[in-house]
């Protein structure tokens, strides 16, 4: 097969893999830039193009789109989806996951546990969002933020306050979080590859500091995931319309919560953590699933 990989840097640990991955078991594989992709939206014949080039004759992309480039690099998957090419992970997919407050209203439609978590727009507002999620403390998060930036913890009410007060006065949106402090600093990622749990680690916090994020100084340790646990992962990726995905949980004393799924999850932790080839199995479940056409929107939305 003929795969692409839209990443913007050939280097990274999880591109790395994949082309690895991809090579090993005889496919032939191409890193594409996405910033640097043009397209014919008009024409009949969509296409992308690449430094004057078409980019033809693909079996199947894999997005490892950053979160910074999401808007971009969705445009382009979509065009390939256009295309025909079989996306490991859709671009509706992606934009969904991308939300971090729309994500979370399409897992509490479908009954996946959840940290309570409020959402208001209006300073005058703050007071009752805060009761509203159990009072402090409480967790606030920028909906833009990624790898723990972004996400403070406020002990007491009047924290809680001036701290979302502080954010809406600069024009963020912002979530304010019940604060799961039985989860002791920290969370565990269960990687999702077609419908299964294939890998999984715990997250720990550095000493003092309740954010698991290895970007944080935490550490990972393999964990044996409870079947409850094992299919909320699941049933979650599935509601997101993920293939490949990285779901977030919280160990909780009401079971296990959601509080993230990630659509391009990173390699380097899970496979050093569980061991686990699990570029290997991404590829796989496209040399199972790729077919020409075999995209479940061609394109829309
Ligand atoms: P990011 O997407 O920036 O990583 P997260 O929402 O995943 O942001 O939060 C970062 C870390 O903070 C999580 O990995 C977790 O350890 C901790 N955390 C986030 N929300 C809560 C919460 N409601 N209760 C307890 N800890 C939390």
């Amino acid at each position: 097969m003929k795969i692409a990989i839209l990443s913007r840097n050939r280097k990274l640990y999880s591109t790395r893999r994949l082309i690895e991955a991809a090579e090993k078991r005889g496919h032939e594989v191409r890193v594409i830039d996405i910033l640097r992709c043009y397209m014919n939206i008009a024409s009949n014949k969509p296409m992308v193009y690449f430094k004057g080039e078409a980019l033809e004759g693909f079996d199947a992309v894999i997005p490892r789109i950053g979160a910074s480039v999401t808007f971009y690099g969705a445009a382009v998957l979509r065009q390939f989806e256009m295309m025909g090419v079989y996306p490991v992970n859709e671009s509706v997919a992606l934009n969904r996951s991308r939300d971090k407050l729309r994500s979370l209203q399409l897992l509490s439609r479908k009954g996946i546990g959840l940290p309570v978590t409020g959402f208001a727009n209006k300073p005058d507002d703050v007071k009752e969002v805060i009761k509203l999620v159990g009072g402090a403390p409480v967790v606030i998060k920028l909906l833009e933020g990624t790898q723990g930036i972004g996400v403070v913890l406020a002990e007491t009410q009047k924290a809680a306050e001036s701290v979302m007060e502080g954010f809406m006065g600069l024009k963020a949106n912002i979530l304010v979080q019940e604060f799961i402090k039985e989860a002791g600093g920290a969370d565990i990622r269960c990687f999702v590859v077609g419908g299964k749990v294939v890998a999984a680690m715990k997250r720990q916090g550095a000493p003092g500091e309740f954010r698991s994020n290895l970007h944080r100084g935490g550490s990972a340790s393999l964990v044996r995931l409870t079947p409850e646990e094992r299919s909320t992962a699941v049933r979650s990726a599935q509601i997101m319309g993920l293939n490949v995905a990285g779901v977030d949980l919280l160990r909780s004393n009401h079971g296990a919560v959601v509080m993230e799924v990630n659509s391009s999850p990173g390699l380097e932790g899970i496979e050093h953590a569980s061991g686990k080839d699990v570029a290997d199995l991404i590829i796989q479940f496209i040399e199972n699933q790729a077919k020409p056409g075999k995209t479940a929107t061609k394109g829309k939305g």
